[in-house]
């Protein structure tokens, strides 16, 4: 009976992994998806600025235009923080971090970067920012039916955006 109490145990810890493995790679897929998004918005700012200083020295003959590249310019910082956002938020699903001295991916759980030996601060018990919410499988749960629908919305949903 111990046997298959354990064999049991061990298949379920074997599904939750493997889920839990797939559930991140589905985040950063997506993550890297909403990445290119903005890289691509930010080529097109940087097209569009390209324009306006070729039609602003063609038609006016001069180089005055901050004002009006302003609102471009902002929406490209916006992009890169977001993108940079991003870009944490899958080194949190790698289980990793940069280290706040040399920008080097490192182990979360380090204390100290193997890289170049910086003391790594205490890591606080932050809420890692799932995508979209809803998509964490609830552990107590365990009705695959469930878990795959909910990926399916997910899915689904994400197509419709945009
Ligand atoms: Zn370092």
């Amino acid at each position: 009976m111990d046997f298959f109490e354990k064999l049991g145990k061990k298949a379920t810890e074997t599904f939750n992994s493997a889920a839990e493995k797939t559930n991140r790679i589905a985040s950063e897929t997506k993550l890297k998806f909403k990445i290119n998004d903005c890289k691509s918005k930010i080529k097109d700012l940087y097209q569009d600025i390209g324009k306006i200083v070729y039609q602003k020295f063609v038609l006016d003959g001069n180089l005055e235009i901050k004002e009006d590249i302003e609102e471009q310019l902002s929406k490209i910082s916006d992009f890169t923080k977001q993108i940079e956002e991003y870009e944490m938020q899958i080194l949190e699903l790698r289980d990793l971090k940069q280290c706040d001295s040399c920008k080097n991916k490192i182990d979360r759980s380090a204390k100290f970067c193997p890289e170049c030996g910086a003391e790594q601060p205490e890591e606080p018990a932050q809420e890692v920012e799932i995508v979209d919410g809803e998509e964490e499988v609830n552990p107590e749960n365990e009705e695959e039916e469930n878990s795959t629908e909910s990926v399916d919305e997910e899915a689904s949903s994400e197509d419709n955006k945009e």
